[in-house]
């Protein structure tokens, strides 16, 4: 049994696998979320449900956050119950959510002056990583607290990088994003051409997969694809509003720009679909 107390904020679909990393390795866990069926997992599990945010962090050393975006940090950190609203000091506050460097610098500072360290600290893979316990994790913040935190981290991740300070591990998510979302426009695009000139999905998936270009995320998706499965594992709002991070931060490169104005057109019609529902964007023409 492990005698640091962990918490957990954002109980989505990569936070529930993630989480439940921890109890696998014996972290005593309390968790909160904002709507609260979804906690009720955890209850009949026997874990502690926090009534907040703040509640959360008086009862935990190492808080954990994943949750969608700026707005949702915001409204963790400065509700009236939220993290910054609790009256303790020495805790680290990890938040693994894909969110903005400007808004983990203006935390970081928030939580200093409240005594708490914070390190921003997201997350490359999907579902599945988060529970094979496979993720790459990037982690930006002062070092003794990466150094602290960095034991429990690798019960959810292959790989745990410091990349610098504050801000650093999210800037590196964006720039990963970046390719990520290019990468599936590029397949969409290219099954597209392929279907068009009378070649089938599958055939080509398995062409590409046993040439140079083949890899898991071409499996992945090229299989959700041929099977018609757009349900979200990685919903395509999100990759359109990691693209509006990167945008934020000067992606302005022809094939980033493009690829952020395509989800951007997606996003109505398709952003609680899976990102490779971006191929319904492109074959659109
Ligand atoms: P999700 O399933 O949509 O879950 C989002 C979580 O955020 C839910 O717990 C939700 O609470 C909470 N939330 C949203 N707005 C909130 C607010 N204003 N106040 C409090 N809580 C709020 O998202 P996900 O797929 O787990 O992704 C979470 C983060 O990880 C995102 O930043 C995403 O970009 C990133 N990410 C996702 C993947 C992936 O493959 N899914 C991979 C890497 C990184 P409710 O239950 O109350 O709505």
């Amino acid at each position: 049994m492990n005698t640091v107390k962990t918490g957990w904020i954002g109980l989505g679909k990569m936070g529930v696998p993630m989480s439940q990393q921890l109890i696998k390795a014996g972290y005593p866990l309390s968790v909160y979320n904002r709507s609260k069926d979804k906690e009720e997992v955890f209850k009949a599990q026997g874990i502690g449900i926090a009534a907040s945010p703040a509640l959360l962090l008086n009862a935990a050393d190492v808080v954990f956050i994943m949750v969608s975006d700026d707005n949702a940090i915001n409204d963790i950190f400065h509700g009236d119950e939220g993290l910054l609203a609790a009256k303790v000091s020495g805790k680290i506050i990890i938040n693994m959510s894909t969110v903005s460097p400007a808004i983990s610098k203006e935390i970081a500072a928030a939580c200093k002056a409240q005594g708490n360290y914070y390190l921003d600290a997201p997350v490359s893979g999907s579902v599945k990583q988060a529970e094979d316990a496979m993720l790459v994790i990037m982690v930006g913040g002062e070092a003794g607290a990466f150094e602290q935190a960095k034991t429990i981290l690798e019960k959810m991740g292959k790989l745990v990088m410091l990349v610098g300070g504050t801000g650093a591990g999210n800037a590196a998510k964006l720039a990963i994003n970046t390719l990520l979302g290019i990468v599936a426009q590029g397949l969409a695009e290219t099954i597209t051409l392929a279907q068009q000139n009378g070649i089938e999905a599958e055939a080509l998936i398995m062409l590409i997969s046993n040439s140079a270009l083949g890899s898991p995320f071409i499996k992945i998706k090229g299989d959700a694809i041929v099977n018609n499965n757009y349900q979200a594992a990685f919903a395509l709002k999100h990759i359109a509003k990691d693209l509006r991070l990167a945008k934020d931060l000067g992606l302005a490169t022809p094939l980033g720009y493009t690829a952020y104005q395509t989800y951007q057109a997606a996003e109505a019609a398709f952003g609680e679909e899976d990102i490779i529902a971006v191929i319904k964007q492109v074959s659109k023409g």
